[in-house]
């Protein structure tokens, strides 16, 4: 299929000062877990990308001197000989596969809490950091602002010889050149405070000392956020007033919305921002500049990038997650191959990972961040070796799709994806209906699309197989993913017990998939949630009936409701969601018994707590529905008989886990299916220090 011409304008080179960028498809700076910890991992991360057709691929944050040290977050650094060795095989591979190498040189400044070296953090004037309150900075003097200038040129030296095309002079998100802008942080009464060009006047600098070093060889960026929705930075008005005051020293603007505290509203969850959102702002920074200007907001549909650029406000189309999601986003859309493109969900699991776990995930792609240590490639898949093999899949959710999938790619004879339900998806037949998650859809979607393709991959629903049938199905593998059931008895963390009187066959005991799946409703109007989860069920849940008009209470042992959508950045929008709908939260409460009418139990205290409930739902853990796999297990005589050689289980089957670790799951047991276990993981490699002597020094 040939690529629609309306298109072709995404596929014009771009100037940017001494460089120039193959296409308009720009994969702006975003975290992983990998900075300078995981030079391999943060190599091949980028370096995937640039073959996957963006014009350039950059860095996260790239700490310029050690008392910017961000630990425990981790982050790349540009602080000796062995950090741009590192870095240069990110260049490398970069320009091997025709991209521009870019990297977000910065100083946290006020938030830099400096675990690891121990240097007091630093800032325009002494405020505790409203990121890390708990971190309260030096006041920079001017051998400070010296210091760190040179240490920026340093590092921007540094860069370039490492390969780097582009050097950033990033200030977004509140670090410290936009510290140095903003009346919320910089209260200072010398040159480097008061009047909108004293406030300016470290980023400009700090620009001019770097351009006059780098700039005849590397392009200058600069990302700004023109404005922070917040006190964290600066508004539109003077994010527009900086790129006029500074743009004779910029080759490329990267611009969002946000701060550090509001990083949600910059890496806005589709929950809450649809594609393109950021436009309302970005959109704007045309009236101040033209220079190329690079914008994000989610973008995965050509024909409305195609429009932001023919519009002429922006010159770029910027991704962090379509490109997480997606590496080869641009070179599908260049083939045409539009219903190959892995859209992103917006779920923001990237992040939870990257930032909390520390090694970048993606629920779409579950080869992100496994390019280098599992050598996974999100495109190419190897012929396997057992392919002569026929495969049987039993449970078509997430796991199962996934893994039906891959075996498909790796060319195994026959692979027949068996479901009970009417249709494929297993959890995700109900997860995307709960309130302003339907983007997760996207999730079935692709897979749906990457089934039909396979010639030798058979779909089939409403069907139920049995250990006897599915042993006699004549699969010589059989894989079980038939995924996870919410507990039907209250059974949680907690008391590690269910809870007395709860029991889902009851009128007045409910579960999420009775409530998504059977239309079961509580008998009366008073409904009470009980989370063990504490990630997005409940709250969906919570929210669709108090749309149908019950009176809500959200119950939950953890001491704020949805915990872990803190660490996808959903969290304090969905409270307010919730608080909007009246949702009543009722925290640190431990359910220990439930009758008609009442929920009891005890706050952290252990004071005794009775909340009104015609009917209580039960979110409280998940059990995997292993039935079928201990089944065909238990009797190997049984599948010796019928030319079953092997019996997997992937997904929520095994344990029950987040969406993206369950089609991780199963897209590793199909990578590995023709493995000496395939049951276990090979091993991955792993980047650490290892000391070239064992001898230490006591001198
Ligand atoms: P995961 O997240 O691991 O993919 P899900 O719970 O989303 O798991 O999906 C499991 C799927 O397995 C559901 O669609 C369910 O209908 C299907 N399933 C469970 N048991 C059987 C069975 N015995 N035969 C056929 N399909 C089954
Ligand atoms: Fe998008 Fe979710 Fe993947 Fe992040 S984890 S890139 S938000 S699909």
């Amino acid at each position: 299929m040939a690529r629609d011409p309306k298109h072709d304008i995404l596929f014009e080179p771009v100037r940017i000062g001494p460089k120039t960028l193959r296409n308009r498809f720009y994969a702006v700076p975003h975290c992983t877990g990998f900075g300078a910890e995981k030079p391999g991992s943060q190599a091949r991360f980028r370096g995937m990308k640039a073959e996957g057709g963006w014009a350039a691929v950059c860095t996260e944050e790239a700490l310029v001197s050690v008392d910017s040290d961000y630990w425990p977050v981790i982050s790349v650094r540009v602080w000796d000989d062995d950090d741009r060795r590192n870095l240069a095989l990110m260049c490398e591979d970069a320009h091997e596969h025709g991209a521009l190498a870019g990297i977000e040189l910065t100083h946290g400044g006020v938030h830099a809490r400096a675990r690891e070296s121990r240097c007091p953090a630093v800032g325009p004037s002494q405020i505790a950091s409203d990121y890390e309150p708990f971190v309260v900075p030096k006041a920079m003097e001017p051998d400070d602002v010296r210091r760190i200038r040179e240490s920026w040129v340093e590092a921007a030296r540094q860069s370039r010889d490492a390969g780097f095309d582009i050097v950033y002079v990033y200030g977004g998100h509140s670090y410290l050149p936009l510290q140095f802008l903003s009346p919320f942080y910089n209260r200072r009464t010398d040159a480097y405070g008061g009047s909108f060009e004293n406030r300016a006047r470290f980023w400009v600098e700090t620009l001019e000392a770097v351009r006059e070093a780098v700039g005849d060889e590397c392009a200058i960026a600069v990302r700004l956020c023109v404005d922070a929705l917040g006190p964290a930075g600066v508004e539109l008005d003077e994010g527009l007033a900086f790129v006029r005051h500074a743009d004779h020293l910029v080759d490329l603007w990267d611009v969002n919305v946000g701060s550090i505290t509001e990083w949600s509203k910059d890496s806005g969850a589709s929950r809450f921002y649809p594609e393109g959102y950021q436009l309302e702002w970005t959109g704007r920074v045309r009236e101040a500049t033209a220079k190329p200007i690079v914008g994000v907001g989610r973008l995965t549909n050509p024909d409305r990038m195609a429009e932001i650029v023919a519009s002429g406000a922006w010159d770029l189309i910027g991704a962090a997650r379509p490109s997480i999601s997606d590496p080869f986003l641009p070179k599908k859309i260049e083939a045409g191959q539009y219903g190959e493109i892995r859209e992103c969900i917006g779920c923001n699991v990237c992040i939870s990972k990257a930032e909390w776990g520390n090694h970048l995930g993606c629920t779409q792609n579950a080869t992100a961040g496994e390019e280098y240590r599992r050598g996974w490639h999100p495109e190419r898949f190897e012929p396997a070796a057992n392919a002569d093999r026929d495969v049987l899949v039993v449970g078509a959710g997430p796991a199962g799709m996934e893994c039906a999938i891959v075996l498909g790619k790796r060319g195994f004879r026959r692979v027949h994806l068996v479901d009970a339900a009417e249709d494929v998806g297993g959890s995700f037949r109900w997860v995307p209906r709960l309130p302003g998650i339907g983007e997760w859809a996207r999730v079935v979607n692709w897979r749906r699309i990457q089934l039909e393709r396979l010639r030798n991959v058979e779909v089939i629903t409403r069907t139920h197989l049995d250990a006897t049938a599915a042993r006699e199905y004549g699969a010589e593998i059989v894989i079980v993913a038939t995924g996870a059931r919410w507990s039907a008895d209250g059974l949680n963390a907690v008391t590690h017990d269910p809870v007395r009187g709860a029991d889902a066959s009851l009128p007045h005991v409910l579960t999420p998939e009775q409530i998504m799946l059977d239309g079961k409703r509580p008998p009366g109007n008073r409904v009470v949630l009980w989370d063990g989860e504490g990630y997005f069920t409940a709250a969906g849940i919570a929210e669709l009936l108090a749309l149908e008009g019950y009176d809500v209470t959200l119950a939950t042992f953890y001491d704020r409701v949805a915990p872990v959508t803190d660490e996808t950045l959903e969290g304090p929008m969905l409270r307010k969601r919730l608080h909007d709908v009246r949702v009543r939260p009722a925290v640190s409460f431990v359910a220990t018994e439930v009758e008609p009418g009442v929920l009891r139990g005890h706050d952290e205290f252990e004071e005794p707590v009775e909340l009104a409930a015609d009917g209580v739902v039960l979110v409280s853990q998940r059990l995997s529905d292993d039935a079928l796999y201990l089944e065909l297990v238990a009797d190997r005589v049984a599948l010796e008989e019928n030319g079953v050689e092997a019996v997997y289980r992937i997904g929520d089957c095994v344990a029950p886990r987040m969406p993206a670790d369950a089609i991780f799951d199963g897209h590793r047991l199909a990578r590995e299916i023709d493995s000496e276990n395939p049951a276990l993981p090979l091993p991955y490699v792993r980047e650490r220090a290892v000391l070239a002597s064992l001898e230490i020094s006591s001198a």
